[in-house]
């Protein structure tokens, strides 16, 4: 199965399941936006607890806020998203479809990268053990055209883009002869710059002043309250501030399921330091990040930095969380050293002071903030397109199992009668009727075991209990594992312990 075939067959597994609905799905939906179903949102509630437990509960110096999502119109003046959240589009004049001119580029180049790589796999083949691979890349005629290119490209890119020259955006496009997907055609109107933010109106609908954004960024609400908090919860510099919550932003290339959507959530954390200590906290807070990912058990080999080399101007500092999701490496989490660029320009826009009085120093100043920033869809989409496996037995049988991560697991026990009589249901939901304080757990007694078993498999339920005849003499029930399929029989009285001992996020946060 391919990649593709692959990332189809998760989508749809997705639904199937209930994790995730298309918005709106019975009008034809609402393009890159999505509801989560019945377990979709216990398994995104896991994240946000695991997220919020190791930055705001195992942190002393971090608190939390839940800021709204409508702002003073001026704080996306201050912040810079009025004058340049932009995006640059351009238009096919056949088929009337619309691009990022950027992402155009960007495709084309990972084009040529593709190139270059599968003519280094044919010269592998070719010369088998004697190729040199570095010889060959720096010598082969054709992988030495297609790298010169790319970097033409990249660098022509990069500085058209930096200096806002959108003509020269599209020339590129033109020389690159870089068609439209769709019609075939190189007919493609002028560049514009497109801002991502979605306006609505609040109060009366005729005056200007009443245009207000939904935010983009969950951020600012951080940087505007940083003096509320530090004031009245007697914060200390260096000190955090962390929030959960929807941002919106009105993107062109929406595709990639859950990966860019219009309306998702953020997981954010902005921690305020000393002026010039912020690129030793922003190396800090990059290796806690990478801990806090490692610690679910995806694998070391599916996240990398990417570190910035052209900076956005506010910032001194900044890397990017990859993770290889079904179409590669992408980013997951950004990780910014974003000066006193902030506050310093609310302090300007409000006329308020956003100074700290240090009185380890005695000094007024602004502080430096280190700020990560994680996209929570983007984590399910990580956690739940690693987990996803199809499998075949060695019976000849087909499985679907995901394998989540045991404390995020929706549902974390189900509860299986062996037959509808005979005081087995009553007996398997007194267990469940004391267990469903402690865990999640799901009472299941239609169709044979082995199909209930599938269907937990499907939800990546890790534990099932089987309540037997004998459960009723012997008082013990057979616990079947998700991932090795083992069964074992149990004294009911041992089950809470041996299933908190593998759902606890307790463990998990210790290793982080
Ligand atoms: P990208 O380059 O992919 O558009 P970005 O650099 O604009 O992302 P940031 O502004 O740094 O993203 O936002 C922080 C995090 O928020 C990202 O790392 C990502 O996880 C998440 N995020 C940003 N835009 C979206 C979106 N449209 N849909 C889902 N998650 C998003």
């Amino acid at each position: 199965m391919t990649q593709e075939e692959l990332f189809k067959s998760l989508i749809a597994h997705a639904k199937e399941y209930g994790f995730i609905f298309q918005s709106s799905e019975v009008y034809d939906g609402l393009s890159a936006v999505y509801d989560y179903g019945q377990l979709g949102v216990e398994l995104k509630n896991n994240i946000k607890k695991y997220w919020w437990d190791a930055m705001v509960r195992l942190n002393e110096n971090i608190v939390g806020i839940d800021s709204a999502i409508f702002m003073h119109p001026k704080i996306w003046e201050a912040s810079g998203h009025v004058g340049a959240f932009n995006d640059p589009l351009i238009d096919n004049k056949d088929s009337k479809k619309r691009y990022r001119a950027d992402v155009l580029l960007e495709d084309y180049i990972a084009k040529l990268e593709e190139k270059i790589e599968k003519e280094v796999e044919k010269g592998k083949k070719k010369f088998g053990e004697t190729f040199d691979e570095a010889q060959f890349r720096a010598t082969n005629p054709n992988v030495l055209r297609n790298r010169v290119k790319a970097d033409e490209v990249t660098a022509k890119m990069n500085e058209s883009l930096n200096s806002g020259d959108l003509e020269a955006v599209r020339q590129l496009i033109i020389d690159c002869e870089i068609a439209c997907p769709v019609s075939g055609s190189r007919n493609w109107t002028e560049v514009r710059q497109f801002n991502l933010m979605f306006s609505t109106q609040m109060g009366s609908v005729s005056e200007d002043a009443g245009t207000i954004y939904l935010r983009p960024e969950t951020a600012q609400g951080i940087f505007v309250n940083f003096l509320n908090v530090q004031k009245t919860g007697r914060m200390k510099i260096p000190f955090g501030i962390a929030q959960i919550g929807k941002a919106f932003r009105n993107e062109i290339v929406a595709r990639q399921f859950i990966f860019r959507m219009r309306e998702f959530e953020q997981m954010e954390m902005q921690f305020f330091v000393r002026p010039g200590e912020e690129i030793s906290w922003f190396e800090k807070w990059k290796e806690a990040r990478l801990k806090w990912h490692l610690a679910l058990g995806l694998g070391e080999s599916k996240y990398r930095f990417h570190n910035h080399e052209k900076l956005a101007h506010y910032a001194n500092a900044a890397a990017d969380i990859e993770f290889d999701f079904p179409f590669g490496f992408k980013e997951l989490e950004g990780i910014h050293s974003r000066t006193d660029f902030d506050l310093s320009q609310h302090q300007k826009f409000s006329g308020k002071k956003m100074q700290y009085f240090d009185p380890e120093t005695n000094e007024n100043y602004v502080p430096y903030v280190v700020e990560t920033s994680i996209g929570l869809d983007r984590t399910f989409l990580a956690i739940y397109s690693s987990s996803y496996c199809e499998e075949k037995l060695e019976n000849g049988e087909d499985r679907v199992v995901l394998r989540l991560p045991a404390f995020l697991a929706p549902v974390k026990l189900a509860v299986l009668p062996l037959v509808k009589k005979d005081g087995l249901p009553e007996f398997a939901r007194k267990i469940m009727d004391d267990l469903k304080y402690d865990v999640n757990c799901q009472y299941d007694e239609k169709d044979s075991i082995g199909k209930r078993y599938r269907r937990q498999d499907a939800i990546g339920t890790p534990f099932c209990i089987t309540i037997d005849h004998q459960s009723l003499t012997d008082n013990t029930v057979t616990i079947r594992y998700r991932d090795s399929m083992e069964q074992e029989r149990v004294p009911v009285d041992n089950l809470r312990k041996i299933i908190e001992e593998k759902v606890s996020m307790r463990k998990v946060l210790e290793q982080i």
